[in-house]
C-alpha cells in the first residue's frame, strides 16, 4: 500500500504568531489573512487557536489583551514531513484535530487536519484502524431531540434545516428514530401533530459502539439494510450518527483514487518491461561486432520468411559469403585490422541490399544472406554486385579484400540446413575456382 508523505498532504499556508503576542493580535492576524485558525509558536512547540477557542474565551470573559501564553492553548503533535501519514494516525484521537508537519530541524512546515489524514489513507487501513469516534469528528453534526418534543415543532425544524432524520433520546440515550419517511406517514395519515414525537418515531433503534471500526460499521449497515448508524458512548448515550453515504464515500473515493494510482504504476512497469524485453531480444539477436543478425535470429527469420514464401508462392534465394584468405589478413595486419575488415565487409553487404534482405554473420568471416522474392538469376546478379563492391572496398591498414560467394535458391521443402549446405557446396566451388567469384548450386 502506498501512503503519502505528511509533507505532501500538509497545508503550507499557515498563519503563525509568537506565544508572547496578545490574543487580540492573533485575532487581527487571523482576520487579515482570512484564516480560521492560527498556529501559536514557542520555539519548536506549536499550539493552535481556532475561531471556536476565541468564542469560548469571549464567553468566559477573558481579556483579549492578555498574552497567548496564559490562554492554555493545546499543544499539537508534530510529525516529520518526510514520514508517511501512517505516523499521524496515533494522533487522530487527540484533543485538537490538527497535527503539525515539521522539517528536520523541528521548524514548522505545514498543518494537517484529521480530515486530510483520513482522506489520504487507503480504505482497508482506514476501515481496520479507524473507530467511528474518529469518523464522527468529520461528519456533520447530527440532530437529536428529546422524546417529548411536539411533533409539529420537530417538523418545523426538519423543514428549516432539511434534516433527513433525527434521533429521539431519553436521558441522552437513543430510543427511536424519526426520518423523512416517517414525515410522509404522519402527514398522510393526518396524525395529531400536538402529540410528542415519541408517538410517531420508529422504535427501538439499534446502535453501535463508538469504538467499533469503520469496517464493522459498514458490515452492520449491510446486514441490517440501514442507511445510517447511531453511534453511542460506552454508557449508551448518544455520540453521533454516521450515514452510509459518509462511510462509503470516504472509504471508497480514496480506494478508487488508489486503484487508479496502482493502475498507472502497473502500466508504467509494464511498458518499462516491454521496452526492456525488446532491447534484450534485440541484444540476443545481433552480433556485437557487426550488429548483423546472429545465427540464432537468422534461424527464426528463415522460418517466417519460408512460410511467407510458401503462402505467396514466391521465389527466395540464399547467398553464403566467405572472405578470402582471411587468416592471412589477421596474420599480416593483426587481429584488429581483421575485425575492421569484417565490419567493413558487413556494411558493404548491407548497404548493397534492400531493407527486406536479411544479412547474418554466420561465423568468423562468413555471412549468410536471405533474399525474399528473388529468383536464382537475379540472385546471381546481386551476388556479383556484392562481390564487386567488396573488391572495391578499401579498409584502412589492410590490402585489398575479396570474398567468395555460393548461391542457392530456396526450395519449398527446404529447411535452413539443407539450403545452407547447398550454398556451402557452391561456395567451396568458388574457393576452389580461384576465389573472388560467385558460384551457383546445381
Ligand atoms: P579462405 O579463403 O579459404 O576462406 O581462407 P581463410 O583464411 O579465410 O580461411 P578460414 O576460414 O580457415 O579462416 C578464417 C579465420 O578467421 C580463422 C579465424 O582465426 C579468423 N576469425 C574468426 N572470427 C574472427 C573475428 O571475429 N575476428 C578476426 N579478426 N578474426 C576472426
Ligand atoms: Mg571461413
Ligand atoms: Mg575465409
Amino acid at each position: 500500500m502506498v501512503f503519502p508523505k505528511v509533507g505532501n498532504i500538509a497545508t503550507t499556508s499557515v498563519v503563525t504568531i509568537g506565544i508572547n503576542s496578545s490574543i487580540s493580535d492573533a485575532v487581527k492576524k487571523m482576520f487579515s489573512s482570512e484564516h480560521r485558525n492560527i498556529v501559536v509558536t514557542e520555539g519548536n512547540t506549536f499550539r493552535i487557536m481556532r475561531v471556536t477557542d476565541i468564542l469560548n474565551m469571549k464567553a468566559r470573559g477573558v481579556n483579549l489583551e492578555s498574552s497567548l501564553k496564559d490562554s492554555n492553548l493545546p499543544v499539537i503533535p508534530v510529525v516529520n514531513k518526510e514520514k508517511t501519514v501512517l505516523y499521524t494516525m496515533e494522533y487522530l484521537n487527540s484533543e485538537t484535530e490538527y497535527v503539525c508537519a515539521v522539517k528536520d530541524d523541528g521548524s514548522l512546515y505545514g498543518l494537517i487536519s484529521h480530515t486530510d489524514i483520513i482522506s489520504s489513507i487507503d480504505p482497508d487501513t482506514l476501515m481496520d484502524n479507524f473507530c467511528l469516534v474518529d469518523f464522527l469528528k468529520l461528519g456533520k453534526r447530527s440532530k437529536w431531540i428529546k422524546k417529548d418534543l411536539k411533533t409539529a415543532e420537530l417538523l418545523c425544524e426538519m423543514a428549516k434545516d432539511s434534516f433527513e432524520s433525527v434521533i429521539v433520546v431519553e436521558d441522552l440515550k437513543p430510543i427511536g428514530i424519526f426520518t423523512t419517511k416517517d414525515v410522509i406517514r404522519v402527514v398522510e395519515k393526518n396524525e395529531d401533530l400536538n402529540l410528542p414525537i415519541s408517538r410517531y418515531m420508529s422504535s427501538p433503534v439499534e446502535t453501535i459502539g463508538k469504538n467499533s471500526s469503520v469496517k464493522e460499521a459498514i458490515e452492520f449497515l449491510k446486514k441490517k439494510h440501514y442507511k445510517r448508524v447511531i453511534v453511542v458512548n460506552d454508557d449508551g448515550k448518544m455520540s453521533g450518527v454516521v450515514s452510509q453515504k459518509e462511510l462509503i464515500a470516504t472509504t471508497y473515493s480514496r480506494w478508487a483514487a488508489l486503484t487508479k494510482e496502482y493502475q498507472k504504476e502497473l502500466d508504467d512497469i509494464n511498458s518499462a518491461l516491454i521496452s526492456k524485453n525488446i532491447k534484450y531480444e534485440e541484444m540476443a539477436s545481433r552480433d556485437p561486432l557487426t550488429n548483423l543478425y546472429n545465427r540464432y535470429k537468422f534461424l527464426k527469420l528463415y522460418e517466417s520468411s519460408h512460410k511467407t514464401m510458401l503462402e505467396r508462392d514466391n521465389d527466395m534465394s540464399l547467398i553464403m559469403v566467405d572472405i578470402d584468405y582471411f587468416k592471412k589478413i589477421n596474420d599480416t595486419y593483426g587481429h584488429n585490422v581483421g575485425d575492421r575488415v569484417i565490419v567493413e565487409v558487413s556494411k558493404t553487404l548491407q548497404d548493397s541490399l534492400r531493407n527486406i534482405d536479411m544479412v547474418c554473420r554466420w561465423g568468423g568471416e562468413e555471412f549468410v544472406i536471405l533474399l525474399p522474392a528473388v529468383n536464382i538469376d537475379n540472385t546471381l546478379l546481386i551476388a556479383e554486385k556484392l562481390r564487386s563492391n567488396i573488391e572495391r572496398l578499401r579498409v584502412e591498414g589492410a590490402n585489398e579484400v575479396t570474398a567468395s560467394f555460393g548461391v542457392s535458391s530456396v526450395k519449398r521443402d527446404d529447411d535452413i540446413s539443407s539450403v545452407v549446405n547447398r550454398a556451402d557446396v557452391a561456395l567451396y566451388l568458388a574457393k576452389s575456382s580461384g576465389r573472388n567469384c560467385v558460384k551457383k548450386a546445381d
